[in-house]
């Protein structure tokens, strides 16, 4: 099959020949139809984030369709899913506890295992969720990453209905938390840097929308943010109310800068991180965006431009996610 390889970090994948992966027993072979393009992939070839695998084949916002180790619940044939939480060990006291995105041993698509920058890519069969027919291949991978994790940074800064929420940073995953909003009547306020991306978000319905270091005009109940950037937790924190809460979305940031802990954090105000999925997360996000009939917007790369595809993410060269379709 063909694959796009992540020889050494900082290189460019190699798009070349590779021997198509065979499922063990719990797992099943899947043809890719599509395949989002994270930031987390940017950061593990870019070797911000440790290498845990030789040869690595990123990408972990897998749709395919089950062609081998088909079972009576997901046959063959069936059009899957597959995230970042592609398996726990079920045994650590965060499993036990029922916080399996804290697994001390979790299994990571596209980075401790093989990914969906390919044709083909095997799954833990207990880790692929069966996709809404309402959400075809090229807008359901988005959101298969961006899209749940999002959802999951609503859920971590404890949003309410009609809470007014600022989403600092509007990228894949903003784009489509913004629906979720809207969708519970909150006031969306976003901070952003690049016109695109605040044309993109007025256009979304936001109520406001101002550059990265614009602060929102009303106080803020709670905020999420996505740029992988401490100033941005800052231009946050500053903009919440007393008892307010900031969820980090961004597996790394550049470095947190010292604030003022008697003007910033004084007030029970929250600064929390928002870490991996569960299970939960997706089958309840999945279900919601097929409800409000959610439609990320969309680039195609082809599987010999998965390397435009990751600089386009990098340099923001696109609105919302760029997606390979091999
Ligand atoms: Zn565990
Ligand atoms: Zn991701």
């Amino acid at each position: 099959m063909k694959a796009a390889i992540l020889k050494s970090a900082k290189q460019p994948l190699e798009i070349e020949e590779t021997p198509q992966p065979q499922p063990a027993t719990g797992q099943f072979l899947l043809r890719v139809r599509a395949c989002g393009v994270c930031r987390t992939d940017l950061h593990i070839v870019e070797g911000e984030l440790p290498p845990r695998k030789e040869d690595l084949i990123p990408g972990h916002q897998i749709v395919g369709d089950i062609v081998e180790g088909a079972t009576a619940e997901l046959p063959l044939g069936t059009r899957v899913g597959v995230s970042w939480i592609g398996g726990i060990d079920g045994t650590c006291p965060y499993c036990r506890r029922g916080l399996e995105n804290l697994c001390d041993a979790p299994t990571f698509t596209g980075y401790t295992v093989n990914g969906g920058y390919a044709e083909y890519a095997v799954a833990r069969s207990d880790f692929v969720f069966k996709l809404p027919s309402e959400l075809d291949d090229l807008h359901a991978a988005p959101l298969l990453c961006a899209g749940i994790i999002g959802f999951r940074s609503l859920r971590v800064a404890g949003i309410e209905p009609g809470d007014r929420v600022g989403l600092f940073g509007f990228g894949a995953s903003a784009h489509l938390a913004i629906a979720v909003l809207r969708s519970w009547k909150c006031e969306v306020y976003v901070s952003t840097r690049g016109a695109s991306h605040r044309r993109l978000a007025g256009a979304l319905g936001a109520v406001w929308v101002g550059t990265e270091t614009d602060k929102p005009p009303v106080e803020l109940d709670r905020a999420v943010t996505f740029a992988p950037s401490g100033d941005v937790v800052i231009a946050a924190l500053s903009s919440l109310r007393k008892g307010g809460v900031v969820a980090i979305n961004a597996i790394h940031l550049d470095r947190m800068p010292e604030f003022d802990y008697d003007r910033l954090l004084w007030g029970e105000r929250q600064i929390r991180s928002v870490a991996n999925m569960t299970r939960a997360d997706a089958r309840d996000f999945l279900k919601i965006a097929a409800d409000i009939r959610l439609q990320p917007k969309v680039t195609v790369f082809s599987l010999d431009q998965a390397n435009d595809a990751l600089a386009a993410v990098k340099n923001d060269a696109i609105d919302g996610a760029a997606v390979i379709v091999p």
